[in-house]
């Protein structure tokens, strides 16, 4: 359950959905990293969850969550500049 702002930095406490933004992620569990020759999605599908992650409004301005399957979920700066044109 979300309690603060996914951002380390924040201590903004989660109260309301209809502030900031709210961040679903599907995520492997670590256990099943490495070798597979096989790739039949059924042995993998036992280590999926879903979780979700909230950046409050000020941290949403400028603030993005990306998810790398080795690191994590993680906070990255927005580029609104960077936006297709
Ligand atoms: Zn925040």
């Amino acid at each position: 359950m979300i309690s603060k702002c996914a951002n380390p930095a924040c201590s903004a406490r989660f109260l309301y959905l209809h502030t900031g933004k709210l961040f679903r992620f599907e995520l492997e569990a670590s256990e099943d990293e490495g070798p597979f020759l096989g790739f039949d999605p059924s042995v993998r599908k036992h280590s999926r969850g879903v979780e979700f992650f909230w950046l409050c409004e000020s941290c949403a301005e400028v603030l993005t969550l990306v998810y790398y399957p080795s690191i994590g979920v993680t906070t990255r700066w927005r580029r609104p500049e960077l936006k297709a044109s």
